[in-house]
C-alpha cells in the first residue's frame, strides 16, 4: 500500500527548466515513477536532449520549448498539453536563474528584474495557467522549487534579488495552497541547499566561496540533483496527500547554523 502511493502511473507531469540540473533529475524521478513527463525549457536543444536521455532509460517524455517569463507562451503551452493529453496532474516549477555577487546598493535594474521575472513571475504564470486547469479537473499537485535562500541570507555572495525571489516563491506557495486546498490542488515547495549543478560551477574556481558553502553545511558537502528530485517526487505523489503549503528543506542542515 505504501509504495503504491509513490506511483505516478497514468499521470501527466509538466516540468519547467527540465533540460538539465535539478529539473532533469526531477524528470527522471517522475518518469521512473510512471508519469508521462513533458520536459519544458527555454532552450529547445536542452529539452530535446533531456527527452533523449529519458528515452534511453525506457521512460516516456516529450519536449516543449517554453520560456516561463513569456506569459502568452505559458498559456499557449498549457492549452496545447491539456488538449493533447486531456489533463495535467503534476506541475513542477523548477526554471530559475541566479545572478549573484551584486551588492544591493549598486545592483543594476535589469539584474534585479531578470531574476524576479524568471524565479517569481514565471512561477506565478505557470501556477495560474496549469492550476486553473487542475481546479477544473478537480485535482492536481504543484511543486515549486524554492531555496534555503528563502529562509537564510547566503554568504559571502550578495544576491538580494535571488533571496527575495525565493522567499516570494515560498509565500506564493502558501497563498495558493490556502486558496486551492479545498478544491483538490496541493501546492508545496522544496527548498534545497547548494546543489552541484552548472548554476554553481563557478564555486570550484573560488576556494573561499567553496569553504563558506560547504563549511556552513553540517553535512559538509554540496547536495546532488537526485536528492532534490526524491523530495519533488514525494511532494508530487499521493504519499504527500495531507501536505499543502509546506516548504520542505533539503539543505544538509544548513539552516541549523
Ligand atoms: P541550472 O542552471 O542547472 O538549470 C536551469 C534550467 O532552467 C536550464 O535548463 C535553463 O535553460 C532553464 N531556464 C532558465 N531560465 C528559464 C526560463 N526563463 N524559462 C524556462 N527555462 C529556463 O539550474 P539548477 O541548479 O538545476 O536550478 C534549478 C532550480 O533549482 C532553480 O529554480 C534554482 O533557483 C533552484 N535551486 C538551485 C540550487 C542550486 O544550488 N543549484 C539551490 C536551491 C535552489
Amino acid at each position: 500500500m505504501y509504495m503504491e502511493k509513490f506511483s505516478l502511473s497514468g499521470k501527466v507531469a509538466v516540468i519547467t527548466g527540465a533540460g538539465r540540473g535539478i529539473g532533469l533529475a526531477a524528470a527522471e524521478a517522475l518518469a521512473e515513477a510512471g508519469a508521462l513527463v513533458v520536459i519544458t525549457d527555454r532552450d529547445p536543444a536542452l529539452a530535446e536532449g533531456a527527452v533523449a536521455t529519458l528515452a534511453a532509460r525506457g521512460c516516456r517524455a516529450e519536449a516543449e520549448t517554453l520560456d516561463v517569463t513569456d506569459v502568452a507562451a505559458v498559456e499557449r503551452v498549457a492549452e496545447a498539453i491539456a488538449a493533447r493529453h486531456g489533463r495535467v496532474d503534476v506541475l513542477v516549477n523548477n526554471a530559475g536563474i541566479a545572478i549573484s555577487n551584486h551588492p544591493a546598493e549598486t545592483m543594476a535594474d535589469d539584474v534585479w528584474l531578470r531574476v524576479i521575472d524568471v524565479n517569481l513571475n514565471g512561477v506565478f504564470w505557470c501556477c495560474r495557467a496549469f492550476g486553473r486547469r487542475m481546479l477544473e479537473a478537480g485535482g492536481g499537485a504543484i511543486v515549486n522549487v524554492g531555496s534555503m535562500s528563502g529562509f537564510i541570507v547566503n554568504r559571502p555572495q550578495e544576491q538580494a534579488n535571488y533571496n527575495a525571489s525565493k522567499a516570494g516563491v515560498h509565500h506564493l506557495t502558501r497563498s495558493l495552497a490556502a486558496e486551492w486546498g479545498g478544491r483538490g490542488v496541493r501546492v508545496n515547495s522544496v527548498a534545497p541547499t547548494y546543489i552541484d549543478t552548472e548554476m554553481n560551477a563557478y564555486v570550484y574556481q573560488d576556494a573561499e566561496m567553496y569553504r563558506h558553502w560547504v563549511g556552513g553545511t553540517p553535512m559538509n558537502r554540496l547536495g546532488r540533483t537526485d536528492e532534490v528530485a526524491s523530495v519533488i517526487l514525494f511532494l508530487a505523489s499521493d504519499a504527500a496527500s495531507l501536505m499543502t503549503g509546506s516548504i520542505v528543506l533539503a539543505d544538509g542542515g544548513y539552516v541549523c547554523w
